[in-house]
């Protein structure tokens, strides 16, 4: 029997297991997957936690719910992996051998990276939401809050989900609003980046609504530390911004196992091909979602394009053919803009966010770069579809490339 092995059952990591237990010849290979949590955390909705909107028990389920029956599954934190002797060492000291390994161990913030950030007002007055155990902190906090100077920082890129930091400025006015404090609450988005977003033209759309929202942007702030006394976050060129709650997006990294193996950039990224998905430095292994050094959003849509791709290489590998099918960087994110309506954007590698319709030309029924109801429901959709569709590798009504189809250039 030849080996393939998967590391990391998240988003990624899952569909590749289902899409390959479909294709893959089972008298001849055997599958297996390894990730250290038994549960599935649905990280899109980690944004919502915060005003209430979901509670914990919303955006997790066992992980065993999406494997395939009879999957081989371990349950333990991967050490390390050693490419050139083809195996992979686990915690328990267990070794896993390979012929193909496909690496999903996604990306974590580490706010460690920062000086200051996990000082003493961490989850006093500091918080993320990229993490459960942050956005259940914050909500408790904003339940009882009473106004002042809310500011967001995101602290470097690249980032899982580039928008989130938008749709929650946008849903804290949509909140502060609802509790009728709006006033007392003064909003401020401060970004590394030139403009709202990494996108020219969508940058200067959502820049626009930031304003029309009166959320105050501030631009290229490369924080440096967060000054716990003085309740204030300063750069490397000594600018400060004063703050009653900070919510951040510390630093993203790959896993730590990445940088124990010697195989990742200097945030533990994986150097992979950004068309065929496999690692630059190895034959058998490929890398899908949040784990690459690829240009493309770091997004569960996107790691769905990128499995579509992905099982065709392993298949062209597996018959002895050069992987030959190529990502195109797609991207489709639904943009939570508060007041029940939403934003969405569709781009890739080449082609920025464009306005248009989507997915039908002129019909839609989504609006691209426009705030609408039904974006709104797209993105409450997008729960059903992902723990429904998405994570069993089914195919969803969106292709993996993109299309020009409605959009306006
Ligand atoms: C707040 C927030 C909002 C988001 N909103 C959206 C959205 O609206 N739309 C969207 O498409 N995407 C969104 N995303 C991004 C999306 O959740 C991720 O891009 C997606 O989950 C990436 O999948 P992945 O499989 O690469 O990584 P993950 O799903 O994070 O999975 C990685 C897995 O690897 C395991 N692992 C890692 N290291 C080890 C180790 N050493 N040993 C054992 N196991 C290990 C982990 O336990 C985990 O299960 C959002 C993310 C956040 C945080």
């Amino acid at each position: 029997m030849k080996k393939l092995l998967i590391l990391g059952a998240g988003t990624a990591g899952t569909i590749m297991l289902n899409k390959l237990n479909e294709t893959l010849d089972k008298q001849e290979w055997q599958i297996t997957i390894v990730d250290q949590h038994e549960t599935h955390y649905y990280q899109p909705g980690f944004l919502f936690i915060p005003f209430g909107i979901y509670s914990r028990k919303d955006v997790i389920k066992p992980k065993r719910d999406f494997f395939p029956v009879g999957a081989n599954v371990v349950n333990s934190e991967i050490e390390k992996i050693e490419p050139k002797q083809n195996r992979v060492i686990l915690k328990n000291s267990q070794v896993l051998t390979y012929d193909l390994l496909i690496i999903a161990t996604g990306a974590k913030v580490v706010p460690d990276e920062t000086e200051g950030m996990k000082g003493d007002l961490w989850y006093k007055s500091i918080f993320d939401f990229y993490t459960i155990e942050g956005a259940c902190a914050l909500g408790n906090y904003f339940k009882n809050w009473e106004g002042g100077k809310l500011v967001l920082n995101i602290t470097e890129m690249p980032i899982k989900c580039p928008v989130a930091p938008l749709e929650f400025v946008f849903l804290a006015d949509s909140y502060f609003t609802e509790r009728g404090i709006r006033d007392k609450v003064d909003i401020h988005f401060v970004t590394p980046l030139p403009g709202a977003f990494t996108k020219p033209k969508a940058s200067s759309i959502l820049g626009d609504f930031l304003n029309k929202k009166n959320i105050k942007l501030t631009t290229e702030f490369n924080i440096a530390r967060v000054d716990n006394e003085n309740k204030k976050i300063v750069s490397w060129d000594e600018n400060e911004v004063e703050f009653d709650v900070l919510v951040t997006i510390p630093t993203n990294m790959g896993d730590d196992v990445i940088e124990r193996s010697d195989m990742g950039d200097e945030l533990n990224f994986v150097p992979t091909d950004k068309h065929t998905l496999r690692s630059k430095d190895h034959e058998n292994i490929f890398v899908i979602g949040d784990a690459t050094d690829l240009p493309s959003s770091k997004a569960g849509s996107v790691a769905h394009f990128q499995a579509d791709i992905l099982i065709e290489n392993v298949m062209s590998v597996v018959e002895g053919r050069e992987p030959k099918e190529k990502f195109d960087g797609h991207a489709n994110c639904f943009i939570e803009s508060g007041f029940g309506k939403g934003i969405l954007i569709d781009f890739n590698y080449d082609t920025e966010p464009l306005p248009g319709k989507f997915p039908l030309p002129g019909i839609g029924p989504f609006s691209l770069l426009e705030e609408t109801k039904m974006n709104h429901y797209g993105k409450v959709m997008f729960r059903w579809m992902y723990w429904n569709s998405l994570l069993k590798g089914k195919e969803l009504p969106i292709e993996s490339h993109m299309s020009m189809a409605g959009k306006r250039g």
